[in-house]
């Protein structure tokens, strides 16, 4: 069987593995990404329709790295958030004083991926292998070396970005924390007649948080947004199966005061809804990344924003031992990354989860103690800074 070497291997070339190719491509490192697909820019049954909330935080990050003139192409800003609980008399309107910067941008994935694609073609030190599926991992002195259907490549560090599923963390055994929410989330993106005024709505219903996020107009005399409605999975996955003109009135009903008539429909996914940590990031010569390292409740859309800190922390882990003169797949380099991301992850991690059943419940208390805590925040402006400040990352 053929095999390859290279510094860095890094399996999953979902955003986690692209983007962390694309930031570690100045270190001049030989890299090679491997996904078992084809690196999910094709609008076929693995396409992921969905659209992501990128932070404040991330966007800067991005700025850095010199990516983000070519994905602003695509973004449409978030310039105010309101969220509402149950009825309009209970809600809370934030946004950004700070006019040069907004308090998000909505981007498509496949627009996020196929930027990031594009980069990575012209860089001579990153080899990109499609339709790769990692079968099992081998350590001897030196390396770390990955078995896969086709090929086996021999490498001094593994970053393992292959998802919430992580074929490398069920190879190493890695222990998890997690939790299953039994509910899935439905995501419609669709064309409509009300400007959205780059707003993005959160509204919380008995039954799951719906959120309504505003899209790059695409149409002129249309307005795009995408809806990521949480439910219980037996809604979900009746909600996908009905007929188009029914669901979009079903969702009429939900959303027209904010968004006006549903024109179109244009795409209808749905993904189960759980969450994990890791109870470690790292092992010998290998360290885990977003997804396959911890996932959330998209409730904040902050999901994959962490796993850009988790790059950006990588870069720095990696940077650090290159300073001492270690290899890329260090000790050192390895449990450095981990005590940078696992804190604030594990923090993140325990916030979102409890935000969720928090908006859950529906007894007579958990309602007048939200009522309280929503007129709290609305009439105080440094607890609204401070939540504000928190959701862009900065
Ligand atoms: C409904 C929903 C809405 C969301 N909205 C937001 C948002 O607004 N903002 C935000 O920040 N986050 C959001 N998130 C979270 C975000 O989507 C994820 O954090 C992000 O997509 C994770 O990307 P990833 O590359 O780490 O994992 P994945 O996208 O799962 O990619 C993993 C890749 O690894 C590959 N792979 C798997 N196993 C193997 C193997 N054995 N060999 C080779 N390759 C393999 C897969 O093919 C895949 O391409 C949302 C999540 C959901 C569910």
């Amino acid at each position: 069987m053929k095999e390859l070497h290279s510094d860095i291997l890094i399996i999953g070339g979902g955003l986690t593995g692209l983007m962390t190719a694309y930031a570690l491509s100045p270190l001049k490192k030989n890299i090679i990404i491997i996904d078992k697909f084809d690196f999910g820019i094709t609008k076929d049954a693995n396409a992921d329709l969905r659209t992501t909330a990128i932070a404040e935080g991330s966007k800067i990050f991005f700025e850095k790295i010199n990516i983000w003139p070519q994905f602003s192409k695509y973004a449409e800003p978030i310039k105010y958030i309101k969220v509402v609980d149950r009825t309009e008399n209970r809600k809370i309107n934030f946004y950004n004083k700070n006019t040069s910067q907004y308090l998000g941008f909505i981007i498509k994935n496949i627009d996020l991926k196929n930027v990031i694609v594009h980069s990575l073609k012209t860089k001579k030190n990153i080899q990109l292998i499609n339709n790769v599926n990692l079968k099992s991992l081998a350590h001897s002195d030196d390396f770390i070396h990955a078995f896969c259907n086709k090929l086996t490549i021999k490498s001094k560090l593994i970053i393992a970005a292959d998802g919430k599923h992580s074929t490398v963390r069920h190879l190493l055994k890695t222990p998890i924390y997690h939790k299953n929410y039994n509910h899935s989330a439905l995501v419609v993106n669709f064309h409509h007649t009300k400007n959205h005024n780059a707003t993005a709505h959160e509204l919380f219903f008995n039954s799951g948080p719906l959120a309504i996020l505003p899209m790059k107009k695409i149409r002129t005399h249309l307005f795009s947004s995408s809806i990521i409605w949480s439910h219980d999975k037996s809604s979900v996955s009746q909600l996908k199966k009905i007929k188009p003109n029914l669901l979009r009135s079903i969702l009429e009903e939900k959303v027209c005061k904010y968004t006006g008539i549903i024109k179109k429909i244009v795409d209808v996914q749905d993904f189960d809804l759980s969450a994990h940590i890791n109870t470690k990031f790292y092992d010998k010569r290998l360290i885990y990344l977003a997804d396959a390292a911890h996932s959330i409740h998209p409730i904040a859309g902050q999901g994959w924003n962490l796993g850009i800190r988790d790059i950006q922390n990588c870069l720095k882990a990696i940077q650090d031992g290159i300073d001492l003169g270690l290899d890329t797949g260090d000790p050192y380099v390895c449990k450095n990354y981990h005590d940078l991301s696992f804190a604030d992850t594990y923090i993140l991690y325990q916030i979102t989860d409890k935000f969720n059943s928090i908006f859950l419940k529906d007894s007579f208390v958990s309602n007048r103690l939200r009522q309280l805590g929503f007129r709290i925040i609305e009439n105080n402006k440094k607890i609204k800074n401070y939540i504000t400040n928190f959701a862009m990352g900065i």
